[in-house]
């Protein structure tokens, strides 16, 4: 795939993430209620309307084919494969817990003095019938031995036990 240059931008992506991840440890704390939960998500497409784009977003059928898109459009070979190993590690913890697991990428786009440049934030989605719990949450996570800051904040002050 030739892919044409990114409309989202890095700081929207990274802070859209994070809203995310606020509202889901809201879920996971019971601090919100499912209601409120759908009221918030709602919200938040609203305000990143116009900054997050669909086709920045990139699915794939299983981490094979995302690595071998990632190949065609990242030139660090070294930095591809550690991202493979990486998200394959979150995956295989998911598959094993029962989750079923999508394999996606977002590009992206900031702006350094003249220099633009793009970033790929691979990524891997879980879902489960039954939900997502602290517990699920917190392997799924930590079975990586580098956990990207992302991780670190998904996983940052959740009650284990
Ligand atoms: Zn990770």
């Amino acid at each position: 795939m030739n892919l044409p240059f990114p409309k989202t931008r890095d700081v929207d992506y990274i802070e859209f993430q994070r809203e995310l991840l606020r509202i889901n440890h809201g879920i996971l704390r019971n601090q919100i209620s499912k209601d409120n939960a759908q009221i918030a998500y709602e919200k938040l497409l609203k305000d990143y309307k116009g900054k997050l784009f669909e086709e920045d977003l990139f699915y794939f059928d299983n981490l094979e084919d995302l690595t071998r898109e990632l190949e065609v459009n990242v030139i660090d070979r070294q930095s591809i494969a550690e991202c493979v190993e990486h998200e394959g590690r979150h995956a295989r913890a998911a598959i094993k817990l029962g989750y079923n697991v999508s394999y996606s990428f977002v590009r992206s786009y900031s702006r350094i003095g003249e220099k633009l440049l793009i970033r790929i934030f691979p990524r891997i989605g879980v879902s489960h019938e039954g939900g997502l719990n602290y517990k699920n949450l917190f392997a799924i996570i930590n079975a990586v031995d580098n956990p990207s800051p992302l991780d670190i904040e998904a996983v940052a002050d959740i009650p284990i036990n």
